[in-house]
């Protein structure tokens, strides 16, 4: 897979994507990662890419004219068409789902917003998936792309070691996930379940099917309302 991040922030991605399952996912060439930087492609002796909003008001918008720019010159980058993503907090909630669907797409190009976000007609006049990571408002769409990236990289095939670990994850099946123990089997008077160190398999499976469905009830009864409906 090519992702493609168009931001006026290249530089906050490097950390990100040098650490781990990102970096490995880069190691093993299952996913590239390709910055570029929206200030590049404006044609404003200034490199200016926001101006005033029309009608007056707070703060300032992404112009058209960069973003346009930008989306044209990088998707001629590679043979393979991209699904474009735009953040916005106005777009669709985020959900394994999608990023389910996502990372089966050979490309993805995300486009990040700053300041009071974009001119109406980029939405408009580009063929894009509106993404919202949540209800809130984040200074820009930076942050919302490493969620997205983070989310959908360790999807593809062959990133994560063993991909039975996708299997039972929280919202897999919309459940949660059922509680984990690891070494010692007692600590600070707090016990492992008897059944996980029985060795006793189709136990161990009931088990935790019983605590996936019992904790989706208590902390996530939407999930389990979705699933019937
Ligand atoms: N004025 C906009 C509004 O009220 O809808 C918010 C703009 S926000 C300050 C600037 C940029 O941050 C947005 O264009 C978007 O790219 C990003 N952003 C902020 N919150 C986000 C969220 N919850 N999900 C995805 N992107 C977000």
């Amino acid at each position: 897979m090519r992702i493609d991040i168009l931001t006026l922030f290249p530089e906050m991605f490097q950390n990100v994507l040098g650490e781990s399952m990102l970096k490995i996912a880069r190691e093993k060439e299952l996913v590239s990662f390709h910055l570029h930087n929206i200030r590049d492609y404006s044609k404003d002796k200034h490199r200016c890419v926001d101006d005033k909003p029309y009608g007056g008001g707070a703060g300032m918008v992404m112009r058209p004219e960069p973003v346009f720019n930008a989306v044209e010159a990088v998707e001629l980058l590679d043979d393979a068409a991209s699904t474009k993503i735009l953040l916005t907090p106005q777009g669709k909630t985020f959900n394994q789902g999608i990023a389910d669907n996502l990372s089966k797409k050979p490309r993805l190009m995300i486009i990040c917003g700053r300041y009071e976000g974009f001119d109406e007609r980029i939405r408009s006049g580009i063929d894009v998936l509106e993404i919202s990571i949540g209800d809130y408002v984040l200074t820009g769409g930076e942050i919302p792309a490493m969620v997205v990236i983070d989310s959908i990289s360790r999807l593809v095939p062959g990133v994560l070691g063993g991909d039975d670990s996708l299997q039972d994850e929280s919202f897999v099946n919309r459940m949660l996930e059922y509680p984990q123990y690891t070494r010692p089997a007692e600590f600070r008077g707090m016990k492992v379940p008897e059944v996980l160190k029985s060795g006793h398999h189709s136990k161990i499976e009931e088990w935790r099917m019983e605590n996936a469905i019992l904790r989706t009830q208590e902390r996530r009864p939407d999930l389990l309302k979705e699933k019937t409906e």
